[in-house]
């Protein structure tokens, strides 16, 4: 059984994967597994970005997509006629049998079926499974210029896997792994206004839902932040010698950039 392993932390956001997708899959007709991807429109490995935070303490999230060729494929079930899984996994909708099945798009709860009007087929990433059968790596994986997307035999990541989600229902499944899924952050700034200057190496500190205490030091520009984080009420404690305590409480719930805080000389 093959395995795709997304770190999303090594994903700078280069969009190599989804123009490798184009690259081999538009204006080619790759027998028995697919016909050709349209030049616009189509997506079969995409990539999605989302910006966390608030301007000026803001962090972009980058995220691949494609067919998860789930074990138990809803896609398969509505047209078992014209989607089969191979002994690898690779789920693959026959492109001559799904003619005309306008209906397989909407059967991907994922929405990773498109359909070709032109073709009048019902289409999706194949895995790259005329690569595959030669011994070579899906062409996503191959272009992924910061190893963040990988492919192999699902007992070569070996215990990496225990700390990888899936982003499938648990009853689907599928191939498609993902590592450091982004979580929440705090960020703030911290500075004296009598002085007009920001405070460096500030000692901050971060009570956690659970009681844990975290702690960290502004930067040089009196930046602090408190990364990967879940959702749940924070106590933010800045104490710095000189000046008077501050202290907020944080409900937090998509990362925050809690603004700047002017000390007050004690
Ligand atoms: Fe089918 Fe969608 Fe699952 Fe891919 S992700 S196997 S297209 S149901």
């Amino acid at each position: 059984m093959k395995a795709f392993v997304f770190d999303l932390a090594k994903c700078n956001g280069c969009y190599g994967c989804q123009i490798a997708c184009k690259d081999e899959m538009c204006d080619n007709e790759w027998l028995p597994y697919s016909l050709p991807q349209p030049d616009l429109g189509q997506f079969w490995m995409k990539v999605t970005q989302e910006t966390a935070g608030q301007v000026p303490k803001v962090r972009v999230n980058y995220e691949p997509h494609m067919c998860n060729h789930c074990a138990d494929a809803p896609c398969m079930a509505a047209a078992p006629e014209a989607v089969y899984r191979r002994e690898d996994g690779l789920v693959i909708i026959d492109p001559i049998k799904a003619q005309g099945n306008k209906a397989l798009k909407d059967a991907c709860p994922y929405g990773a079926i498109y359909y070709n009007d032109v073709l009048d087929v019902a289409q999706k990433c194949t895995g790259c499974a005329h690569l595959v059968d030669r011994g070579m790596l899906p062409h996503c994986v191959d272009l992924c210029g910061t190893y963040a997307l990988r492919f192999g035999d699902v007992e070569e990541f070996g215990d990496e896997l225990k700390d990888a989600v899936q982003l499938t229902d648990a009853a689907h499944g599928g191939l498609v792994y993902y590592l450091n899924m982004p979580k929440l952050f705090i960020g703030g700034e911290v500075w004296d206004p009598a002085i007009d200057e920001c405070l460096i190496g500030a000692t901050i500190q971060l009570t956690c839902p659970d009681g844990n205490v975290l702690t960290t030091q502004t930067d040089g520009f009196g930046d602090f932040w408190f990364k990967k984080l879940d959702a749940g009420k924070y106590a933010l404690d800045i104490v710095v010698p000189g000046y008077k305590p501050v202290h907020q409480d944080i409900d937090l719930v998509t990362s925050l950039n809690v603004g700047d805080f002017p000390l007050e000389q004690a």
